[in-house]
């Protein structure tokens, strides 16, 4: 997957090389683009490191390192309030949704004063995140995880997660 994800990154790059030779304008072009994503990335980690900063502030040991659970991108450990980010997440640019994932859980647990429980949100996922918890047959569960995919998946799911964090960690 990943020697076919490369193999297609140098063909594009080869291909915008072949057209800024024949249209002079796409070597202007182009920069800008490359900028443009570079500032969304920059942003993406800043938000990162900001939420991870908070979430250590209300106690929570976050760990990028493989978590204990197999295939698991993202876990939290209730009784010892540990956060395993999978390393994979950089690779895969998911490690923004996934530490906005755990942060909910970690709302939850602060919520339930280190039992977790849901915060009864009154957010409405969208489709798309709907398969993702409604799997698990225990309700609890289910809404646990219906929680943090609804925050996961909003336009504006940083801002939320944070102050769902400060709210009920009392930050
Ligand atoms: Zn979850």
């Amino acid at each position: 997957m990943f020697q076919l994800l490369s193999t297609y990154f140098l063909l594009t790059s080869l291909n915008l090389y072949d057209q800024s030779l024949k249209y002079p304008s796409m070597t202007r072009y182009q920069p800008i683009e490359n900028n443009k994503i570079l500032a969304q990335n920059r942003e993406k980690n800043e938000q990162f490191n900001q939420l991870k900063q908070e979430l250590e502030k209300a106690g929570f040991e976050v760990i990028l390192a493989l978590p204990p659970k197999r295939g698991a991108y993202g876990l939290l450990q209730v009784t010892t309030k540990k956060i395993w980010i999978n390393p994979v997440v950089f690779d895969l640019h998911i490690a923004l949704p996934t530490l906005i994932h755990e942060s909910v859980h970690a709302s939850q647990v602060c919520a339930g004063n280190g039992e977790i429980t849901a915060l009864g949100l009154t957010l409405e996922p969208i489709n798309q995140a709907r398969p993702f918890f409604q799997g698990y047959r225990d309700i609890h569960r289910k809404d646990l995880e219906r929680e943090a995919y609804t925050v996961q998946t909003q336009p504006n799911s940083f801002d939320l997660a944070l102050s769902l964090l400060r709210e009920k960690c009392n930050l």
